[in-house]
């Protein structure tokens, strides 16, 4: 619900984008060319469904084309509207730029509750909107790449990637025309836990620098930190999970749509998300306290808030409440451009958008580039590499015999050592590295300039002047 006293989605993210770009010496005209949005499709096309003819409208945004593929996600819910594909559409835009994936910024949305809708219904619903934004080269692996978002996952995909293949017999590339897809239909390991596992690696990069973590008021390791969780979908789960299993993280507090649970213990992950899956919400979880109110959790004590639903949950009559010194953004848009000022004048450390939900959109452009190569990553050099390794282990097994058995390599680490780097270990290393890469950038700003008082300015300095490169370099 659009709140009176803020900016649109679409005017926060201009705002924000005006307070860092002021920081940059570029002409006017290519300023604005940069923070407006090329072009929105709308379409409204009819389905036949349960005997009569439902009407449903669907975005396509294309914010900017300095480089091409477009990509982004598309996401089904009711709310969405054009305001909100263009504001989202932007941030894939500064993402992408961000972290390094060579694609300009694009989103779609369907106006629709997915609940709605059984699974056959969802998938005409879905090939009848993929079959409109397809003849329009919207979906299209060199022009426009989609991905999942809120209400949509893997099983959209793969309808999405077939109805691309049906109209396009011939394109032998036809399987990159979306990502996110089904790992038996094109996709790529670790895709699905993507975006948390990245959410996961920003905050072990941050917590790698002193001086990041004292301008939060923090100090030590993850270990024992205490976290809450807002939103336990896709993103908010692996997040939570990979957070508290290998970082000792405890999460306090999850808020859902029915509203939150805290447990000063700790919560865990997997048994709160069965429990939603069986009793549709977190009302009644075993151990835990329960709040009607969910979104008033967000004002409780801890040291990392993660909101990872909706856009505009921190907003002009919350924030100045909110206690955590950091906030880690793994939804896009979680906080006002409004609360975002009261924030930094509190003193609180966000960790933006669009570098903390990134790894999603990382992780595509890997599925993008395996569906170009048509081969698997680690295909031709895991054995290779387990090869060597063994070499190595035998050698240094025949030098410890011939000292006398004096010293020996233990069983696990000549298991782990052993192990060639499969496709999973492949893509979460490269995605740990860019989201090292993308901090640092930032943080050499944060730290270095006067001017750049905070990390989501950083952010849009790095991936501004990236994209205003890409336009020079195109003769703009
Ligand atoms: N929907 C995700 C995002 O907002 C992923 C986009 C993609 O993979 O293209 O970043």
């Amino acid at each position: 619900m659009q709140n009176a006293k803020e900016p649109s989605f679409r005017e926060s993210v201009d705002i924000m984008f005006n307070r860092a770009v002021d920081k940059i010496d570029l002409p006017l005209g290519m300023k604005e060319k940069i923070r407006v949005c090329n072009a929105t499709y709308t379409v409204r096309f009819g389905v036949r469904l349960r005997g009569e003819v439902k009407t449903f409208v669907g975005y396509r945004s294309v914010h900017s084309e300095h480089m091409e593929p477009v990509k982004g996600g598309i996401r089904y819910a009711d709310t969405v509207n054009q305001d909100e594909v263009e504001a989202l559409a932007a941030l894939m835009t500064y993402k992408c730029a961000l972290v390094d994936t060579p694609f300009g910024g694009s989103k779609g949305g369907l106006c629709i509750d997915p609940r709605q809708y059984d699974e056959h219904e969802l998938e005409q619903i879905t090939r009848r909107f993929a079959y409109e934004l397809i003849k329009r080269d919207l979906i299209h692996p060199s022009q426009n790449v989609p991905a999942p978002d809120m209400g949509t996952g893997e099983r959209e995909m793969a309808w999405m990637a077939d109805q691309y293949a049906r109209m396009n017999t011939t394109d032998i590339n036809a399987r990159a025309c979306v990502t996110g897809k089904p790992l038996n239909a094109g996709g790529i390991a670790g895709r699905v836990e993507a975006t948390g596992r990245g959410v996961q690696y920003a905050l072990r990069e941050f917590f790698r620098s002193p001086d990041d973590l004292k301008k939060a008021g923090l100090s030590g390791s993850l270990d024992g930190k205490r976290v809450i969780i807002q939103g336990l979908g896709n993103v908010g789960y692996h997040a939570a999970k990979f957070l508290a299993e290998e970082d000792g993280c405890k999460i306090i507090s999850i808020i859902e749509r029915d509203g939150g649970i805290h447990s000063a213990d700790g919560l865990n992950p997997d048994d709160v998300l069965a429990h939603i899956r069986e009793h549709g919400g977190v009302k009644g979880f075993a151990g835990a306290t329960y709040t009607e109110d969910g979104v008033a959790l967000l004002e409780e004590d801890c040291d990392i808030l993660v909101p990872a639903a909706l856009e505009g949950v921190i907003h002009i009559d919350n924030a100045a409440r909110i206690k955590a010194p950091l906030i880690i953004e793994a939804a896009n848009g979680p906080v006002t451009s409004n609360a975002d000022a009261i924030l930094r004048e509190k003193g609180c450390v966000i960790i933006p958008d669009m570098y903390a939900n990134a790894g999603g959109v990382t992780v595509s452009y890997f599925e993008w580039v395996k569906n170009l190569s048509h081969i698997r990553f680690g295909r031709m050099q895991r054995r290779e590499q387990e090869a060597r390794n063994m070499l190595i282990v035998n050698e240094l097994e025949r030098l410890s015999e011939a000292m006398g058995d004096t010293w020996s390599l233990t069983e696990n680490f000549k298991a782990k050592y052993m192990q060639g780097a499969g496709e999973l270990e492949l893509v979460r290393s490269g995605l740990d590295d860019t989201m090292r890469g993308a901090l640092q950038s930032m943080r050499t700003l944060w730290h270095e300039r006067e001017d750049v008082t905070d990390l989501r300015m950083a952010a849009y300095l790095v991936s501004i002047e990236k994209v205003a490169a890409s336009y020079r370099a195109k003769g703009l």
